[in-house]
């Protein structure tokens, strides 16, 4: 059950239904939206492909979704792929060879980009060139391709492993920041309609209280909470049956699920609210640093539950009263 609640992707998600077509119906990420506007509108006047875009923040928050409506909204063809996904400096270069003009070229996870990779984008990226090594040993030699002019959208969940001369080709960097409850509660009624459930204003808002700031996951909960209110309840979406289906599905008042409090539980528990470092966290945990720092702790930062510090993680005050238990008296500090 836990999977259901984490914000990564799985099939169930990429069911098109819920998906916003239009900046106008892409709730939230106001400033954002304001800025690929007149940036899309601008490459429309000038008939150019619009600058390069990287998208960065947690996963969920419409990274995806944003970069589709882009190349809607510019009129052109979307292509999409990600970085784990381009082994070879030739997977990179069947997709650029094939590109329209103007035409948006989506990187999902360009961080996990191979350096060989990597490499061959920059000059596509700045001349819309691309220079292939053909051949072996002394029979090698360089062509140069032109392609047509395209624009880059790149979506990573960790702005900091990019590489320096990657993030410095991308014009317009967009950060994606969690949705408030207004907004989640807009998106989760949108959805409420779309799949023909009767929703009380009151059962809408507890999904969207409880989805972790993140719209991919008050999707899932909408879907879930829908289950239950068709197999247990009269089939409407109140509140009292958004609340005992969340908790049932172990998503607690805050938002928070199974994973989140075992992370807070070990540092209050294990090492007397912190400071603790991420590697020892990871071991204790059996989850990846990375999966630490991707997905656990941008949300719980977020909500003020914990704090980094030089030496580790701590506890912040409203994780404690959060658990119900007392911090540690520190000697009168
Ligand atoms: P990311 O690429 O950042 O991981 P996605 O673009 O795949 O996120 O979005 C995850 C899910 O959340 C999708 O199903 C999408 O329909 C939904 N979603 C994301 N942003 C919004 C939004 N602003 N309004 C409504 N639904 C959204």
């Amino acid at each position: 059950p836990d999977e259901t609640l984490r914000p990564e992707r799985l099939p169930e998600d990429d069911g098109p239904a819920l998906r916003p077509q239009t900046l106008d119906a892409f709730t939230g990420q106001a400033e954002a939206r304001a800025n690929l506007k007149v940036f899309i509108e601008s490459a429309r006047m000038r008939g150019k492909a619009m600058d390069h875009a990287l998208f960065h923040g947690p996963p969920g928050l419409g990274k995806t979704t944003l970069a589709q409506i882009v190349a809607r909204e510019l009129g052109v063809n979307f292509r999409m792929t990600s970085g784990p996904v381009l082994a070879r400096a030739g997977d990179l270069a069947a997709i650029l060879t094939n590109l329209e003009a103007r035409d948006v070229l989506f990187i999902d996870e360009i961080h996990r980009l191979n350096p060989v990779v990597e490499e061959i984008l920059y000059p596509a990226l700045e001349d819309f060139e691309l220079d292939l090594v053909i051949g072996e040993g002394p029979a090698a030699r360089t062509v140069r391709i032109e392609l047509q002019p395209f624009t880059l959208v790149g979506a990573t969940t960790r702005l900091g492993l990019l590489t320096t001369p990657l993030r410095d080709r991308f014009g317009i960097p967009v950060r994606l920041d969690f949705y408030n409850v207004d907004e989640l509660t807009e998106i989760v009624a949108r959805g409420a309609r779309l799949l023909g459930i009767p929703a009380e204003a009151d059962g809408v808002r507890e999904i969207a209280t409880r989805a972790r700031g993140t719209p991919r996951i008050a999707g899932r909960l909408l879907r879930r909470v829908v289950d239950f209110a068709l197999v247990e309840g009269d089939g409407r979406l109140t509140r009292g049956l958004a609340d005992a289906a969340l908790t049932r599905l172990g998503v607690d008042a805050l938002g928070l699920d199974g994973a989140d409090r075992r992370y807070l539980n070990l540092i209050a528990r294990h090492y007397q609210g912190g400071p603790v470092g991420i590697e020892t966290l990871s071991a204790a945990l059996s989850e990846s640093r990375d999966a630490l720092e991707e997905v656990i702790e941008p949300y719980l930062l977020q909500q003020g539950l914990i704090q980094r510090t030089p030496r580790g993680r701590m506890l912040a005050p409203r994780a404690w009263s959060h658990l119900g238990m007392a911090p540690p008296q520190t000697g009168g500090q």
